[in-house]
């Protein structure tokens, strides 16, 4: 029996995935999404749940980033070879596509724990051997090409998968959705599990759909209609055939386009949004259909800096495994904690130095900012009066910027390159840095090195956030839009500080620009500045909160033990 064997001895919860980030040198991942797919799989594997992850191999990456002479983003292809890092598994399965059957592959990775826990992870791959020229590119490029390679792609992920995993010998309790790429494998089900009918005048009684929902759980991840993945009736009868009859899917899917979370909602029997205020937002978008919210969270170990978590070793011996112990963060002694940050400071620091030459001052107070540049996450707010900025913090602030935008997104470009152009105009007085190339090695140095964590989307966008949460974990307090996770984590001047009026609306209608980018000058102005430089026991007490009263709770152990005793077992 072939050592992978074991893996399917037990039955597991089969976890779907577009994008999985497990670490920088496996790019398989784009942002926020794919890094809690990461990080929900490594807090499965300490908690020792049976659990199989399913996701492409994206053997291009998502993209590397550099900039031209103009602060342009310019894109490359990152260059991984997946048999340096995985095991290729000796079974393939076959899918339709265009009306060709494409053979698909899975390697394995095995996410191993300190505690014990073994996870495999599946990444799916086409680039075989007998494939057409297209068809092998299937699996190359994370959200690259048009709308009938996405479609490919997902029918990879979603049909190609859940055959796989039949086809190696899973036993599967659950199949778990996160977000719509992978709704596809509903069909699937849908096809394995039809009723015998006597009476076959009625075509529609044989098919099982309450099967299928028991056996699904959906998460959505989407704020907004329009963000979510759909797909012409035309392009999908095109790419897909007609897996199950039209009409039926069209009743599941949508009469007018095939809309993946509408797919997923109606045959799955829980869903659920990644924060409170995103589950209310996901039930007005979705009247007819329960929407329960499971917060998100990081993996602890995953996102601790190694300057904190000596610390965390030495007084709250097991935090890893068991992060609710960071709730006695008190018993560290406020020097050791300032230490601590100190010298993850001077690391972030170093490597702003190796990767752009600017030297910053590890004494100022330094504000940072870095997620995908996407219109709504409003990178260069802050850059809404520069004279009014400047006023405030010269010679107080510096500010750590980094993220990518899509290839296609020529207005997040633009903003990266304002912020670039912002760092010439304030020159010495207000030192600004745009770090190229944010990834998850990035993000673990720039994270827990700045002393206050900027966010300021538009609201109610950001459906969780999760950035904000590292933070935390790392002592360092998020001065935020009341947006997404926020809403649950935030108390005022306690735990860290919001930016403009509370959250009440459901859709983005109202706009509260020129209200928040006025809260976050005067916030910074009259309660962060003063604080930092004049009181460093209160700066301290709030560091020490955002740990014991965010980092705590706001983590991937406790979100698990949610979807367990709220969804799996369900
Ligand atoms: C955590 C993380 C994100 C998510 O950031 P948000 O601020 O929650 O959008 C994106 N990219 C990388 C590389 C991350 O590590």
């Amino acid at each position: 029996m072939k050592d992978w064997r074991r893996y399917t001895e037990i039955p597991r919860i089969a976890y779907f995935s577009m994008e999985i980030g497990l670490t920088t040198e496996i790019p398989t991942y784009s942002g926020g999404l794919g890094v809690l797919a990461g990080d929900t799989i490594k807090s499965a594997a300490d908690l020792k749940l049976p659990l199989v992850a399913v996701t492409l191999i994206s053997r291009k990456g998502y993209f590397k980033q550099t900039f031209d002479n103009d602060g342009w983003q310019q894109e490359s292809s990152v260059d991984w070879k997946p048999e340096d890092l995985l095991e290729l598994l000796p079974v393939k399965t076959l899918v339709n596509i265009e009306n060709r059957d494409v053979k698909v592959q899975a390697w394995l990775y095995r996410v191993k724990s300190p505690t014990g826990g073994e996870l495999p992870v599946l990444f799916l791959d086409t680039d075989i051997p007998g494939n057409e020229p297209e068809d092998r590119k299937i699996t190359d490029h994370l959200y690259g090409g048009d709308k009938a390679y996405r479609l490919k792609q997902e029918i990879v992920l979603g049909i190609g998968g859940a055959r796989l995993l039949q086809i190696l010998g899973f036993q599967v309790r659950k199949y778990h959705l996160n977000e719509g790429h992978a709704s596809l494998l509903t069909l699937e089900l849908l096809n394995h599990h039809r009723l015998p009918v006597e009476d076959s005048w009625d075509e529609k009684a044989s098919w099982n759909t309450q099967h299928v929902q028991e056996k699904c759980v959906f998460t959505t991840h989407t704020p907004v209609e329009a963000g979510h993945d759909r797909f012409s009736y035309e392009t999908v009868t095109q790419v897909m055939g007609e897996v199950i009859p039209l009409p039926l899917l069209k009743k599941l899917g949508g009469e007018d386009e095939l809309n993946m979370t509408l797919l997923a909602l109606n045959l799955s029997h829980f869903v659920n949004g990644v924060a409170k205020k995103h589950g209310e937002v996901s039930q007005a978008l979705f009247p007819g259909f329960k929407i329960h919210a499971i917060t998100n969270g990081v993996h602890p170990f995953t996102w601790t800096s190694p300057y904190l978590m000596s610390l965390y070793d030495k007084y709250l011996p097991g935090w890893a495994v068991e992060p609710e112990l960071l709730v006695r963060v008190d018993i560290i002694p406020d020097k050791e904690l300032r230490e601590a940050h100190a010298g993850a400071k001077a690391y972030l620091f170093q490597y702003i130095e190796e990767t752009t030459g600017t030297i910053l001052d590890p004494d100022v107070l330094t504000i940072g900012f870095a997620r995908r540049a996407t219109a709504y996450k409003r990178a260069n707010m802050i850059f809404t009066d520069p004279d009014r900025l400047l006023k405030l913090g010269d010679g107080k602030l510096q500010l750590v910027f980094g993220g990518k935008a899509h290839p296609h997104d020529d207005f997040g470009k633009q903003m990266i390159k304002e912020i670039r152009q912002q760092a010439e105009f304030f020159g010495d007085r207000l030192k600004i840095v745009y770090l190229p190339n944010y990834n998850m090695d990035v993000a673990s140095r720039l994270i827990p090195g700045v002393d206050v964590w900027l966010n300021n989307p538009l609201r109610p966008l950001e459906a969780s956030g999760t950035s904000g949460m590292k933070a935390a974990l790392n002592g360092v307090p998020n001065f935020s839009v009341l947006d997404g996770w926020w809403i649950e984590g935030h108390i005022e001047g306690v735990t860290g500080w919001s930016i403009g009026p509370p959250p009440t609306e459901t859709s983005t209608d109202v706009n509260h620009s020129d209200e928040d980018v006025q809260d976050l000058y005067k916030k910074l102005e009259e309660m962060i500045i003063p604080l930092y430089y004049n009181n460093s026991k209160g700066w301290t007490k709030v560091q020490k909160n955002a740990i014991g009263k965010n980092a705590y709770y706001f983590n991937t152990h406790v979100m698990m033990r949610r979807y367990v005793t709220e969804a799996y077992l369900r």
